[in-house]
């Protein structure tokens, strides 16, 4: 993703009351941050936050929280944020790798990776959001029978993915390299990056895994 400097981004994250700034505080506690005991969803690299701002207009029983790096980018998903009159999304401003300091055991029952970035060198392959190392970061915050799903444009991701899935101890149980073309695209929720890729002819795959136990 291009990233431009958005000026007045961090001002915006940090003084607005749907972004969490010190996420760690919640830890164990995220029943309490949304008032009551519906599952919680999370997309890991929400970017500008389009699909799960949908998915939470489609869902008010479902709580969501978005995660993304850049601020330049979340303050576009902040500013969206505003204009709904909806009371089970929140937004994180923070690196994946530190999502056990975030969540307790247990506390996610389902993760979305959607685009993730390919980081297509080999000595950055622990830095893709789906690699074993990944896997076992979701591992500990995920209920037991909790999924992930994954899309993505990029064949070489997707197969780096379906290899590192069974490496770390999970299971495949069900996957597409034509998303828009398959029975799995029922009631599918197009991401920003979706929407420009599948509109230049890139077939979309798609991943659902869960833990192996
Ligand atoms: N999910 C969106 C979509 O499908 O339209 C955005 C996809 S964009 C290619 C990937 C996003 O993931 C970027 O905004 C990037 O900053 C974010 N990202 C990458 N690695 C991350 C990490 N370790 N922690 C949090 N966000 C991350």
């Amino acid at each position: 993703m291009r990233l431009r400097n958005v000026k007045g981004s961090i001002q915006t994250i940090e003084t607005s009351e749907f972004t969490i700034n010190k996420p760690e505080l919640n830890k164990g506690k995220w029943h309490e941050v949304f008032g009551n005991d519906h599952p919680i969803h999370i997309e890991v690299g929400m970017g500008k936050g389009r699909f799960i701002t949908d998915l939470a207009l489609l869902h008010p029983e479902i709580n969501y929280i978005g995660i993304e790096k850049f601020s330049s980018v979340l303050v576009r998903a902040v500013q969206k944020r505003n204009e709904l009159d909806i009371s089970n999304l929140f937004f994180i401003r923070m690196d994946a790798e530190n999502l056990g300091n975030v969540f307790e055991n247990s506390e996610i029952d389902k993760i979305y990776l959607n685009f993730s970035d390919p980081w297509p060198k080999d000595r950055h392959a622990k830095r893709r959001l789906t690699s074993k190392e990944f896997f076992l970061r979701y591992d500990n915050i995920l209920i037991p029978d909790g999924v992930v799903e994954f899309k993505t444009d990029n064949t070489l991701l997707f197969d780096f993915t379906l290899e590192q899935i069974p490496l770390a101890g999970w299971e495949i149980s069900e996957y597409t390299y034509d998303l828009h073309n398959s029975p799995m695209n029922d009631g599918n929720v197009m991401t920003e990056y979706e929407e420009k890729f599948s509109s230049k002819g890139n077939p979309i795959h798609k991943l659902v895994t869960y833990r192996d136990k």
